[in-house]
C-alpha cells in the first residue's frame, strides 16, 4: 500500500484513543506528539506539521462533540478533518468538456510523465473517449520508441514523429487528424531541473496548443522540496494542477503530497506503480480515510464498548431512571460509578449522550472526594438529605462545621447533586434511546460470550 509506514504510525496512534477509556488532555497531547512524529518521519514540511497539530489539539480542546459522535469519536473525526484540510479538502475531478479536450504533462527529467502519459491514456479510453497520445519529447533519443510502447499498452493510437526536431512542428503537423479525437494526452520533454529552456519550451508549446490542463508531474521521492518545484512550475508556466508520481516507492510521499497541497496547484492524480493501470485520482477524504484506516477503526471503536460490563451498565441505567434522586442516591451512584471506571466511557455510549457536556467533577470522582462527602453527609439532617434544595447558605455553614468539612467542598457537592438532576431529568427524556440501547449492548455481549 501506498505511504504504508506513514499508515501504520497513524493507525496506531488512532488506535490508542480509541482504546483509552477517557478523552482527556493527557491522551490529546500524547496524540499530537504521535502525529507530529509521523508526519515528520513522512518527510512533511517540520512548519506544515506544527501548524496542522496545533489546529488540531486547539479543536480537540475547545470543540463540543457534534450529535451523535462519542468524545472519542470526535476526536478522531477532527483528526481526519484536519489532514484532509491538509491535502487539499475537495477531490479536484478533470471535467472534459469539449473536444478535443487536451491534457499536457510537464516535468523534470524521470519525474514520470510518459509513464503517466500512458496511464492517463488509458484511464479516459476506459471510460469511454477516444483517446490519443501525442509525443511531443524531442530531446530524448529512445523518447519516440517509448511512447509507441506506451500507446501499444494502452491502445491508443499516438502522433509522433523521430525525424522532426521540434515540439511546435510535430503538432502543427497533425493538428487536423487530433481534431478527431475525444482526449489528446500530450507528453513533453524535461530537464534535470526548471531552467530558462525548459520555461521557453514549455511556454511555446503552451501557446500553440493551449492545452485544458496542463499538468505538472512530480516524483514522490522528492519529498517535501516539492513545494519548491511546484510553486516554480507554478509560475512560470501556470500549471492547472499536479500528478505525485512514485508514491509506491517512498517513505516520503506524505511530504510531496502536502508539499504541492499548499503550492496552489491541486494534486488531480497519483502514480502507485510502473505499470499503466498504476493511477488513481486523487480524492483527499478517501486517501486520508485509508491512510487512518477508517473502516477498522469503526470496528475498534464498537469493540472497545464490549469491555464495560453489561450488568453494571444496566444497573446503573435503571438506578438514574428510578427517578427519586436525592443525596443519598446521588452518593451511591458515585460510588458505583467509581468501582466501573470512568463514567464518560459509559456515557459516552448511550446514543445522543455523547455530546453531554458532563461537569468534570463528575468524570473524575475521586474516591477523596467521596469519602469528604460522605462526612459532610453525615452531619446532615434526614430532610436536607432527601431534599437537598432546602440546603441554603446557613445550613452550608452549619454542616461545615459539624463536620469539619470546607463550606466550598459541600457547596460542590450540591453543585454536583443539581447537574446531575439536570442529567436525570435527559435521562428520563430519552428513555426510549436508553432502553434500545440496553438491548443492543446486552445482545451482543451475550453473543459475544
Ligand atoms: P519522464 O522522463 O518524466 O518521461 O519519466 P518516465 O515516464 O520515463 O519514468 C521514469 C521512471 O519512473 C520509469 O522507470 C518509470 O517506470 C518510473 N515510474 C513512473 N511512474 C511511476 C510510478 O508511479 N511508480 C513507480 N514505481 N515507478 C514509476
Ligand atoms: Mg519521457
Amino acid at each position: 500500500m501506498v505511504l504504508d509506514k506513514l499508515s501504520d504510525s497513524l493507525k496506531n496512534t488512532l488506535q490508542k484513543i480509541a482504546k483509552s477509556l477517557f478523552v482527556d488532555e493527557k491522551l490529546i497531547n500524547e496524540l499530537i506528539k504521535d502525529l507530529q512524529r509521523a508526519l515528520l518521519q513522512s518527510d512533511v514540511n517540520v512548519k506544515l506539521v506544527f501548524d496542522l497539530t496545533e489546529k488540531i489539539k486547539q479543536r480537540a480542546l475547545n470543540e463540543e462533540a457534534s450529535k451523535g459522535l462519542t468524545k472519542k469519536e470526535q476526536l478522531i473525526n477532527i483528526v481526519y478533518d484536519e489532514l484532509v484540510n491538509f491535502l487539499g479538502k475537495e477531490q479536484h475531478r478533470i471535467d472534459i468538456k469539449q473536444k478535443p479536450f487536451k491534457i499536457m504533462l510537464v516535468g523534470l527529467f524521470g519525474s514520470g510523465k510518459t509513464t503517466t502519459s500512458g496511464k492517463l491514456a488509458k484511464f479516459y479510453a476506459k471510460r469511454g473517449f477516444k483517446v490519443a497520445l501525442v509525443g511531443l519529447d524531442v530531446h530524448r533519443p529512445a523518447a519516440m520508441e517509448q511512447i509507441e510502447q506506451v500507446g501499444k499498452g494502452a491502445n491508443v493510437q499516438v502522433f509522433s514523429d523521430k525525424k522532426i526536431k521540434d515540439a511546435v512542428e510535430i503538432w502543427d503537423k497533425y493538428k487536423d487528424e487530433m481534431n478527431d479525437f475525444d482526449v489528446l494526452i500530450i507528453d513533453t520533454s524535461g530537464r534535470d531541473a526548471l531552467s530558462k529552456d525548459l520555461i521557453i519550451e514549455i511556454e511555446e508549446v503552451n501557446k500553440k496548443i493551449n492545452p485544458n490542463e496542463n499538468l505538472l508531474v512530480i516524483s514522490a521521492d522528492i519529498g517535501q522540496s516539492a513545494q519548491k518545484q511546484a510553486e516554480q512550475f507554478h509560475k512560470s508556466c501556470g500549471i492547472t494542477g499536479v500528478v505525485v508520481s512514485k508514491m509506491d516507492g517512498t517513505a516520503r510521499g506524505g511530504g510531496a503530497l502536502t508539499a504541492c497541497a499548499v503550492s496552489g496547484a491541486p494534486i488531480k492524480f497519483i502514480g502507485i506503480g510502473e505499470k499503466i493501470d498504476d493511477l488513481e485520482q486523487f480524492n483527499p477524504q478517501g486517501f486520508v480515510g485509508r491512510i487512518l484506516g477508517m473502516g477498522d477503526l469503526e470496528a475498534l471503536l464498537e469493540k472497545a464498548k464490549e469491555v464495560i460490563k453489561v450488568e453494571d451498565a444496566e444497573d446503573l441505567g435503571k438506578r438514574f431512571l428510578k427517578g427519586d434522586f436525592n443525596l443519598i442516591d446521588l452518593y451511591e451512584q458515585m460510588e458505583a460509578m467509581s468501582k466501573m471506571g470512568p463514567l464518560s466511557s459509559i456515557v459516552e455510549m448511550i446514543p445522543g449522550f455523547g455530546q453531554l457536556k458532563l461537569p468534570k467533577e463528575m468524570l473524575q470522582t475521586q474516591e477523596g472526594k467521596l469519602k469528604k462527602w460522605k462526612v459532610a453527609m453525615n452531619s446532615m439532617t434526614k430532610e436536607e438529605l432527601e431534599e437537598p434544595e432546602t440546603i441554603d447558605g446557613s445550613r452550608v455553614e452549619r454542616i461545615s462545621k459539624g463536620s469539619g468539612i470546607p463550606q466550598s467542598e459541600i457547596r460542590e457537592l450540591i453543585k454536583q447533586y443539581r447537574q446531575s438532576k439536570k442529567m436525570v431529568k435527559m435521562f428520563k427524556g430519552n428513555k426510549g434511546d436508553m432502553s434500545k440501547f440496553m438491548k443492543k449492548f446486552g445482545g451482543r455481549l451475550s453473543m459475544g460470550g
